[in-house]
């Protein structure tokens, strides 16, 4: 399936900008995330950021000093440097969730939001399926990031997006 002509790698493939781990909103963590970063042989006050959204604080990973790249992305390699232990949220990328239209949404971000995206129905239930899922949307309940949430777009240079469908999650 990863072959296919619609897939995540070929989406990525055909990005130009690689830019998911350079200029992007950092990723939110939870707790699961900071038990397996413990494993990335950094003090967490050498890594983690707490950033405000909707007024709740919110633990990221900091960017490189003066610039906006991850601290955890490698340059040469360019790749991520802790792809096992990378969080959840890196790991939905480009899928992301947010409240819109009173209830959460599943996005995708792409240069080309107008694409067919039926092959990303498996992702997204693969997604839901997973139990850092449910920990996800508890924790994100009080911040229900939206497209026009002034704090979440202040911090970011949002690519455009599609929205796929909403969400299947019982509290
Ligand atoms: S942790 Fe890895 S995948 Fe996540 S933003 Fe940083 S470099 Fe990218």
């Amino acid at each position: 399936m990863e072959n296919d002509r619609y897939s995540i790698s070929n989406l990525c493939v055909s990005c130009k900008k690689l830019s998911c781990c350079t200029d992007f909103f950092p990723p939110l963590l939870y707790p699961s995330d900071l038990i397996r970063l413990k494993n990335v042989g950094k003090s967490e006050n050498e890594f983690l950021k707490n950033i405000r959204i909707n007024g709740n604080v919110i633990k990221t990973i900091k960017k490189k000093e003066n610039s906006t790249t991850c601290m955890f992305w490698d340059e040469e390699k360019r790749l991520c440097g802790i792809y096992n232990d990378r969080p959840f949220d890196c790991k939905m990328f480009p899928f992301d969730v947010v409240w819109t239209n009173n209830e959460y949404h599943w996005i995708v971000y792409s240069c080309n939001p107008e694409s067919d995206w039926a092959w990303t129905e498996q992702y997204l239930q693969k997604l839901e399926s997973d139990p850092q899922f449910n920990e996800m949307m508890q924790n994100n309940k009080g911040i229900r990031l939206t497209s026009d949430n002034p704090e979440y777009l202040a911090n970011i240079e949002e690519p455009p997006y599609a929205v796929l469908r909403k969400v299947n999650w019982k509290e």
